[in-house]
């Protein structure tokens, strides 16, 4: 059985992917800080709670679990936040990447999958955007992933043979579990969908909508939404190219095509049966104006088969987990 470390399983996206990890019969190790993550999110393997700064403690559990992989989640991961706090997120995003690193480098662990983001894009020129077009972060979140992309590069290039990477550049995640055991539960959400659902159970007065002017056809920002368990499925693929012996290699994670946030907040009406306000507000900083995924790469060489492309179902998931994860977090 093949074991896999998985830093921030404990978090939305990681919890999925330990969760398909743990059905595929892998032996799972969650290393954690508890920090947005959940005890109950970690439905497979084992979780030591600490500090990705802990370089010891790291060292200590990898050292003792000797894994055939490592797979990275544990990350801020908010625009706004990032532009206002950038050393935040350089510390958390590319230091503690870092330093992972050298304790992998240390172990001889020389498999890892990493989460990186469509942000490191910034404004594409083209759009759908491909893994070859140029990195030009405008936040210091897509920034910060960046350089940890880099580092990665960097590193393969040295050890070509011990060291191999995937980097999954995620488009906008969401939806939750079928199962509805797990899904986004922060304790105060950003990310459209989420805040909009949020909106329709009554918790927030109203969802403000940031930037009406955008050169877009209703003038709002468009994103490629992709459901949390395809995007699961996208790292079992990554592993599997890697535990075969695959190469170092980088692969956009988005259904190819995406929403305007108008689209969305029109799905989140419906499928909530709620009519919410909406105010129109000025821009978000940091926000381009449309990022939509060229996903054939991942689709012809890793096979992944996504198959939850419908954002009414992403809503849906994420609306059934809505009406769970409030006495899930007061557990
Ligand atoms: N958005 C919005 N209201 C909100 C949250 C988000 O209008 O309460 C917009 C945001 O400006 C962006 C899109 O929805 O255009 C997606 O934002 P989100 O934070 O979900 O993801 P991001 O693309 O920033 O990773």
């Amino acid at each position: 059985m093949k074991k896999i470390f998985v830093t921030g399983g404990a978090g939305y996206i990681g919890s999925h992917v330990v969760k398909a990890l743990g059905e595929a019969g892998y032996q799972v190790l969650v290393y954690d800080n508890l920090s947005t993550g959940n005890r109950w999110a970690v439905l497979h393997g084992d979780l030591v709670v600490g500090e990705l700064s802990d370089r010891q403690l790291l060292s200590n559990t990898l050292r003792d679990f000797q894994p055939d992989a490592v797979m990275h989640f544990a990350a801020f991961i908010e625009v706004a936040e990032s532009v206002s706090n950038p050393l935040k997120y350089y510390r958390n995003n590319t230091l503690n990447a870092l330093q992972l690193l050298e304790v992998l480098q240390e172990l001889n662990i020389g498999r890892f999958i990493f989460s990186s983001t469509a942000a490191v894009y910034g404004t594409p020129e083209e759009i759908p955007v491909a893994e070859t077009a140029p990195l030009e972060p405008i936040n210091p979140y897509g920034a910060s992933k960046m350089m940890s992309e880099r580092l990665l590069a960097d590193l393969t290039l040295a050890l070509p043979e011990d060291f191999r990477y995937v980097a999954l550049r995620y488009f906008n995640v969401a939806g939750a579990d079928s199962g509805g055991r797990i899904g986004q539960a922060y304790k105060n959400p950003t990310h459209l969908i989420t805040r909009a659902l949020k909106t329709a159970r009554g918790q927030y007065p109203a969802l403000q909508l940031f930037g009406t002017d955008y050169p877009t056809e209703d003038g709002t920002c468009i994103r490629d939404y992709i459901h949390v368990d395809d995007l699961a499925e996208a790292h079992l693929v990554a592993l599997r190219h890697l535990l075969n012996g695959g190469q170092s290699d980088i692969f956009n994670c988005g259904y190819g095509h995406g929403y305007s946030v108008r689209e969305v907040i029109e799905v989140a009406k419906k499928v909530s049966g709620v009519d919410f306000t909406v105010i129109e507000a000025d821009r978000r900083e940091g926000d381009p104006a449309a990022l939509t995924a060229k996903s054939d790469k991942i689709v012809s060489e890793l096979d992944w088969k996504p198959r939850h492309d419908d954002l009414e179902y992403i809503v849906r998931t994420a609306w059934e987990w809505e009406q769970k994860v409030d006495a899930k977090l007061s557990d």
